[in-house]
């Protein structure tokens, strides 16, 4: 669907990008045939205490297994994102905070400013005994005082864990568990559209399962009175008003972990991904000016929340380490209006904007006048990740909020690969709606069968990663065998990514899903995502989210849930169209089995829909749905089982 649709690079944007389609190209093989000499002219993009000698030293063989990069050099995380800008650019805005109250005062945050209060917030956590290698957690609601936790925690080498400030106490316990951090930084509590969340009581509710944790420190955000334990909690406030400002940055090895992060937990049990110091800020940083072709002065706004990698990688490590001005929101896209999200780009005259397509398909199905009230002129790029885009939405996103000028970067990555790797470069590549087009510098995918044999040209396959990059996570937290066992075994000598890919007649790439996700309905083998853009293209769904079932006779049969837009009925001759319009969309193999209503799908707290949860209940294995801990809003799960079709 959609393959040949394709979306010139646009006039204005034609010569302007950092890279043009011949460097790109150029670039794209040199890092393949000499990695060594592409590596050694990227490495420059960052401030080496000691410059690496050593480039790629990684080995996916079982024999030799390890992924190291630059094992010689020496690097500080927060010097690059800070010290190095102070003399160009002290006085520029890093972090502009517009919070969650729209009547509320927004902040801009110098360079200088965020250095200064860094360095003190380093030596709070060095006298609360974190050091080089120990843990801290980081369980705070979207404020600046979370950018500087973390870079303050790179400044003397502590490895951050942040836990998004969505979850329960329990998931907070397990991730604190998990890595033993003696630290937990928090709030007082959060603001997110308009409600409190009590971080603080979550983390006291913790605890208790807690022995490593020796210090709680409380940044005051919105001044609620909460209980201190005595010996154990700090307010932030207070101890970074005593701190000394003078905190010269660790010089770490390049190898050393600066983050973990638990995944998002669509698939499982999250895994606790570390990240290193120099290859991963070096993949970050450079990702981020070549997909996004970032220019001094512009305000960059990934929408994202701290708590997911995206806005380690897009709010904090990637624009911070090139010198940008990057845009940190408390809040929701939609709230109090489906207007806000645009709203906030006229008011800070935003030239980029990142976000989901989950958030995209939620603003969408609110009607076009809301985005239309707004000025969008200082909009330049719009971007997209987080799972494939409906070619409906990327449609919708191109036309009414970027005015048909601003090229959509669909970017896809993971977790585990630290920063982009499939994605357009804005005046560089031709776009087709819902493709992420193709790889980036450095990146080498393939697509291989269930065999494990190498498809070439047009080709519908798994998805794997040939050779390693710089931001390629290191090792899961504690469990290096599980590292292994999961993304190196399927397919030896491949990073496995879990997903599914097709490569057009073009070249072009286009995440078809999770290959667990993949269907198979009389032999043919299906994406899970085509069969939800057809459901999209009709004008009254709002969201669809499809998963195999047992079918007699074809093997596996198609279940589609679908939430429609506000307003809309659900009835059975709603239920009829839509199976013949999907019919029509695709083809007669495509042929939905059941299609059931439902006003609300399974989320992980990050807006990905979780399918292993919905292809339980299609199966009708409503006693095994496994862990639900990373749900949104459980209670959803309750209308699917109850509203269940039997095909
Ligand atoms: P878990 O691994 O714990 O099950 P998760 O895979 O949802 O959780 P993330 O690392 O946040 O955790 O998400 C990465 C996944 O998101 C990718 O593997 C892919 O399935 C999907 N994804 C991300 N960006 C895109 C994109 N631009 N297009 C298509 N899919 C995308
Ligand atoms: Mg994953």
């Amino acid at each position: 669907m959609g393959e040949n649709m394709i979306v010139p690079v646009p006039e204005s944007w034609a010569g302007q990008g950092a890279v043009d389609a011949a460097t790109y190209a150029a670039d794209h093989a040199r890092s393949i045939a000499d990695s060594d000499g592409f590596w050694r002219d990227q490495i420059g993009r960052l401030d080496w205490v000691k410059t690496p000698t050593r480039m790629d030293e990684s080995d996916f063989s079982e024999s030799n297994f390890q992924i190291r990069w630059f094992a010689d050099g020496r690097i500080n995380v927060s010097a690059n994102c800070l010290d190095r800008h102070l003399a160009e650019r002290g006085d520029a805005t890093a972090i502009i905070w517009e919070p969650d109250d729209p009547t509320a005062a927004p902040r801009h945050i110098s360079y200088r400013a965020l250095h200064a209060e860094v360095c003190r917030f380093a030596n709070v956590l060095k006298a609360a005994g974190a050091h080089r290698g120990s843990r801290v957690t980081l369980y705070l609601p979207m404020i600046p005082e979370a950018a500087v936790a973390m870079l303050a925690c790179a400044r003397i080498g502590a490895i951050h864990s942040i836990v998004f400030g969505g979850f329960s106490p329990d998931a907070l316990a397990g991730r604190i568990q998990d890595c033993d951090s003696t630290i937990v930084v928090t709030a007082d509590e959060g603001r997110r559209g308009g409600k409190r969340v009590p971080l603080k009581a979550n983390v006291d509710a913790a605890l208790p399962h807690c022995p490593s944790i020796e210090t709680v420190i409380v940044v005051p955000a919105t001044g609620a009175d909460v209980p201190m334990r005595a010996g154990r909690d700090l307010r932030y406030d207070a101890a970074i008003a005593a701190a000394s400002p003078d905190c010269p940055p660790e010089a770490m090895d390049s190898e050393d972990p600066l983050f973990l992060l638990y995944t998002s937990g669509s698939t499982g049990k999250p895994k606790g991904v570390v990240h290193s110091s120099g290859g991963y800020l070096l993949w970050a940083a450079m990702t981020h000016q070549l997909c996004f072709d970032y220019r001094p002065g512009e305000v960059f706004w990934c929408a994202a929340d701290v708590g997911w990698v995206t806005g380690h990688s897009y709010i904090v490590y990637g624009p911070l380490a090139n010198g940008a001005t990057t845009l940190m929101y408390e809040g929701v896209p939609n709230w109090p209006s489906a207007a806000r999200i645009w709203q906030v780009v006229e008011r800070h005259r935003v030239a980029t904007l990142f976000t989901a397509p989950t958030v995209l398909r939620s603003l969408m199905k609110e009607g076009d006048d809301l985005v239309l009230s707004t000025d969008r002129s200082s909009l330049r790029l719009l971007g997209s990740v987080g799972e494939p885009i409906n070619p409906e939405a990327w449609r919708w996103y191109h036309a009414v909020p970027g005015e048909g000028r601003c090229p959509i970067i669909d970017m896809w990555w993971q977790t585990e690969t630290g920063a982009g790797m499939i994605a357009p470069l804005p005046g560089a590549t031709p776009l087709k709606p819902g493709s992420a087009t193709f790889p980036l510098p450095g990146v080498e995918p393939r697509l291989l069968d269930g065999e494990g044999a190498v498809l070439e040209g047009a080709a519908d396959g798994n998805l794997v990663i040939a050779r390693s990059w710089p931001g390629q996570m290191r090792t899961v937290w504690n469990d290096h065998d599980r590292f292994f066992q999961t993304y190196f075994t399927t397919f030896p000598g491949y990073y496995t990514t879990g997903d599914g890919a097709r490569r057009d007649a073009d070249g072009y790439w286009w995440i078809t899903g999770r290959v667990d996700d993949v269907i198979n309905v009389s032999g043919h083998r299906m994406g899970t995502a085509e069969v939800e853009s057809a459901l999209v293209l009709h004008p009254k769904v709002a969201e669809a989210a499809v998963v195999g079932m047992p079918h007699e006779l074809k093997g596996q049969g198609i279940y589609a849930y679908v939430t429609l837009n506000a307003g809309d009925e659900a009835d059975e001759a709603l239920r009829r169209e839509l199976v013949q319009w999907v019919r029509r969309e695709i083809g007669p193999i495509a042929t939905p089995d059941a299609v059931q209503f439902a006003p609300g799908l399974p989320k992980t707290r990050s807006g990905k829909i979780m399918r292993r949860i919905l292809r339980k209940i299609a199966e009708g294995e409503i006693g095994a749905l496994g862990d639900i801990s990373t749900l949104a809003d459980p209670a959803v799960v309750d209308d699917l089982v109850a509203n269940r079709v039997m095909a």
